[in-house]
């Protein structure tokens, strides 16, 4: 590839493996913009634009967004200017149609991923996270809703892109700290 400089990362993990955090420090290790499409579907809810309208029930309930609203979501996103030399990706894709859909901007534009990140955890590990940060009651049953979600329609991407040789496993019950070192060496080690 002529794009030895960029980086093209992927993020996948399952909700609350500290996927949004570490994705956010490696972004600022190698000086490429971190984009979360959770970010930007919150930050519309919270700014009451049509787009945030259309997604809030649905994450409310710990669903997914629609591919086809994902994909115009994340087409423009990657349209603008700092994204150009590459990009960390982090909750995109979240489906075989949504990595087909990466796929399709990314050869448009005869460029290609470097790295897929998969953080893992344990699931209680996960719901005992996502519990701890505050709001019980209720909670519990949509926490379980998008842990389960993730190994329906997230899962399958884990064996897409191990085989094409892209995927770093990298342990996430571990400090920050320590996983951020875990990430690092999972990328300078090149294929695990
Ligand atoms: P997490 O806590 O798992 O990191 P995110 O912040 O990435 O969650 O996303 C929050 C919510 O936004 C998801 O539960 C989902 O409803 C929606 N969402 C984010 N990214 C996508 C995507 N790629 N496809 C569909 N829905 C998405």
């Amino acid at each position: 590839m002529a794009d030895v400089d960029s980086s093209r990362i992927v993020f996948l993990g399952p909700p609350n493996s500290g996927k949004g955090t570490q994705a956010v420090r490696l972004a600022e290790t190698l000086e490429i913009p971190p984009i979360s499409t959770g970010e930007m579907l919150r930050q519309a809810v919270t700014d009451g634009s049509e787009l945030g309208l259309r997604v809030e029930a649905v994450m409310n309930r710990g669903d997914l967004v629609s591919d086809e609203l994902m994909a115009e979501v994340v087409r423009n996103r990657l349209a603008r200017p700092d994204a150009e030399e590459g990009f960390l990706l982090d909750g995109y894709p979240r489906t075989l149609p949504q990595a087909a859909t990466l796929d399709a901007i990314l050869a448009s534009r005869d460029v290609e991923l470097h790295d897929v990140v998969l953080l893992d955890a344990p699931e209680e590990v996960l719901v005992a996270r996502a519990l701890g940060r505050g709001r019980k009651d209720d909670r519990e049953a949509v926490v379980r809703e998008r842990i389960r979600v993730y190994f329906e329609k997230t899962a399958p991407l884990v064996e897409l892109y191990d085989e094409r040789g892209l995927l770093r496993r990298v342990d996430g019950d571990h400090e920050m700290d320590r996983v951020e070192r875990a990430i690092l060496d999972s990328l300078e080690g090149g294929p695990t």
